[in-house]
């Protein structure tokens, strides 16, 4: 398939070459501009998520700290309460019982405990509410237990008062195994004293873990598509993304921990209290938790279940971490570079800024091409103009030169300036004699009315000296559209070949020996001047001359002095004759003569003119010596039977013969 002529102007390579780089440069710009949009979209989307994770997460701690308060509360109300204090001064089983009711109360209607205890100092449980199944009962005696051994009791009775032990958050062991399903629990305990200030036992509250998280669970519901977790301070987890990974520490599966998938991440969030953190994994958020408030007290946090505790934790150690995980995925899924629309969009983009590239590529090729070609041609032009030895114009409508060039000014004798803005007829145009030439006759201006073309016109151009040029000229018209434009007028010298045609003429008009008509042009002359004559009814004379003896003189001087008679008798004719009267060489030394308007008297006169001349003529031979030639003349009017010079001459030929019989060196009228 031919390729399209708008293609084929263009060469390919150099259109691709170009199109690839005006192409690359655009497309790096446009991808930095998306490259900055996207890196712009995608950072006010993950401070928006930001704020809205952190308030989630606010919410979620205060719901924490306020759920943790309540137990704390609850501690406090049971110390204080009135029945305990009646309790603990006299240990009466009454009393006992009324603060067994309490116990029972505070369990159903709170439903927040699994368990509600008192124990004396010795670890024994003397009062003790179990809640199950939505119910809160009081624990008969003969299944009351002794928890001397265990860390939460021993370390609550070491407290003072109003101080408050709060143990790990782990999960719930019944009968030295974990109870399933899995029940997290907090102990809460406190020591109580008697009205003496003895302390007598420990109030113990065994809060069921799970509502807390459940509740923080709820809290973080909806939203951002994230994970929320809690972890204890060694990066268990205690509420995560997946429940098998939970409670690792009390499983005997200490590699399940938050550290273990984000261990970078760890180090960031374990050493700070809160904050936000861009990984390649996504946006963590985090927050600290603390359990204690002040006089409240924790064992060690052993990750051991039920392990003594070596020493007390203070409000600062004792600390989960509310961490919230937005995936890079969903990140990524928000933003808008990843939407499929969009990069549809940018691809459309990428798609049309090629299309722009082609087509810039393609004009400006184009346009440099034309721009080169012009200067070409305009260089190819110039270098015509100068260097064309025929003269070139360009005239305005108004005949004003508007071009020269130098070859113009060179064969006018004007600098080529100065031609510009001069008026082409007045300036030039002449008559072949130099006289003015009107503008009518001109035909540049004819030109510029008819716009007709000449060609090789043979015109007269005046020169700056005032010598008249004959140039050969030829003239177009340049159109635009239906008007006629500017004239363009090219010349060239022709005065060479004028002086050769005239050369030519001369000779073959002319006796070369003496300079005057030859036969021909005698006779051309002579019938013109007869039939004038005839039809003007003017009289006309011929006259023949012949030398006299002339063979003689050849004979005795030799040929050249022959030819010096021949040339001085020529010159005899032309100083006699006038300029009207036609004379010419027969042939030989034979010479016919007409007179127009002479009558016979005076061209008897004329001829005896002829003959003294001739006669007192002295050819000269050698210094001192010379000699002397006659002619015989015989001559005759035109009568009204002459048809033509011949009749006339044969009359004048006649008379002639006549003189050379009569003895020569005479005139002799034809008849007489
Ligand atoms: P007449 O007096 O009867 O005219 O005698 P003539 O000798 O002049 O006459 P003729 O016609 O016999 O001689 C003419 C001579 O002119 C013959 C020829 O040699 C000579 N002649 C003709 N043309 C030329 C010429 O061009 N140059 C010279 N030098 N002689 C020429
Ligand atoms: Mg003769
Ligand atoms: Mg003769």
């Amino acid at each position: 398939m031919p390729l399209p002529q708008t293609v084929a102007l263009v060469p390919l390579r150099a259109l691709l070459r170009h199109f690839a780089a005006t192409f690359t440069f655009a497309a790096i710009i446009l991808t930095l501009v998306i490259a900055v949009g996207v890196h712009l979209d995608e950072s006010d989307r993950l401070e928006k998520t930001q704020v809205r994770e952190s308030a989630r997460i606010e919410i979620a701690r205060n719901r924490v700290v306020q759920d943790l308060s309540a137990v704390a509360l609850d501690l406090h109300v049971i110390a204080r309460l009135p029945a305990m204090q009646r309790f603990l001064d006299s240990g009466a089983l009454v009393q006992r019982n009324e603060l067994a009711r309490f116990f029972l109360l505070l369990s159903g209607v709170s439903g927040r405990y699994d368990q509600i205890r008192y124990l004396d100092t010795r670890g024994q449980e003397v009062i003790r509410v179990n809640y199950s199944d939505g119910k809160a009962y009081v624990v008969p005696a003969d299944q009351l237990q002794n928890k001397a051994g265990r860390y939460f009791f021993r370390d609550t009775l070491k407290l003072g008062p109003e101080e408050i032990f709060v143990s790990p958050l782990d999960l719930n062991i019944e009968h030295d195994q974990l109870e399933i399903p899995y029940k997290p629990m907090i102990r809460f305990g406190m020591p109580v004293f008697d009205s003496a200030g003895r302390k007598q036992g420990v109030v113990l509250l065994n809060y069921f873990g799970g509502q807390l998280l459940q509740n923080f669970r709820d809290v973080m519901q909806g939203g951002d598509s994230r994970v929320a977790m809690v972890l204890n301070r060694d990066g268990f987890w205690l509420s995560g993304a997946k429940p098998e990974d939970e409670w690792g520490f009390m499983l005997k599966q200490p590699e399940r921990i938050f550290a273990r998938d984000y261990p970078a991440e760890w180090q960031t969030i374990a050493k700070n209290d809160s904050g936000a953190l861009r990984s390649p994994n996504g946006l963590f958020m985090y927050d600290t938790v603390y359990p204690l408030q002040a006089g409240q007290h924790s064992s060690s946090g052993s990750a051991l279940p039920r392990a003594p505790s070596q020493l007390y934790l203070d409000a600062t150690e004792y600390q989960w971490k509310i961490v919230t995980l937005v995936p890079a995925s969903a990140l990524r899924e928000q933003s808008w570079f990843w939407q499929t629309g969009n990069r549809v969009l940018i691809f459309a983009a990428y798609l049309l800024l090629a299309l722009a590239a082609y087509l810039v590529a393609y004009l400006d090729l184009r346009h440099r091409q034309s721009t080169g070609n012009l200067k070409e041609n305009e260089t190819r032009l110039r270098e015509i103009t100068t260097t064309m030895s025929d003269g070139l114009m360009v005239a305005g409508q108004d005949g004003r030169i508007l071009f020269a060039n130098p070859a113009a000014g060179l064969l006018l004798g004007y600098e080529p300036g100065e031609l510009l803005e001069a008026d082409m007829h007045d300036l030039l145009h002449v008559h072949a004699d130099g006289s003015p030439a009107s503008r009518s006759d001109c035909p540049v201006l004819n030109n510029t009315r008819s716009g007709q073309t000449y060609r090789g016109v043979e015109e007269t151009f005046r020169r700056k000296d005032g010598t008249v040029l004959p140039v050969s000229i030829s003239i177009s018209t340049v159109h635009r559209g239906e008007d006629i434009g500017d004239i363009v007028i090219a010349f060239h010298d022709i005065s060479a070949r004028k002086q050769l045609e005239r050369e030519l003429e001369y000779r073959a008009h002319t006796d070369v020996l003496t300079g005057l008509g030859n036969r021909r042009h005698f006779y051309e002359l002579a019938e013109q001047e007869v039939s004038r004559a005839k039809r003007y009814g003017t009289p006309l004379a011929a006259l023949m001359l012949d030398i006299d003896h002339f063979k003689k003189i050849n004979d005795s001087y030799g040929h050249p002095v022959g030819d010096t008679v021949l040339q001085k008798l020529g010159e005899i004719c032309r100083n006699t004759l006038r300029e009207n009267d036609i004379v010419g060489r027969l042939g030989g030394e034979e010479f016919a003569i007409l007179l127009p308007e002479a009558e016979a008297e005076r061209a008897m006169e004329v001829a005896e003119r002829l003959r003294l001349a001739a006669e007192n003529t002295d050819i000269p031979l050698a210094p001192e010596k010379h000699f002397n030639f006659f002619v015989s003349i015989g001559v005759t009017s035109m009568i009204a039977s002459d048809e033509n010079v011949d009749a006339m001459l044969k009359r004048a030929d006649a008379a002639l013969y006549a003189a050379k019989n009569a003895g020569r060196n005479r005139v002799q009228f034809f008849g007489s």
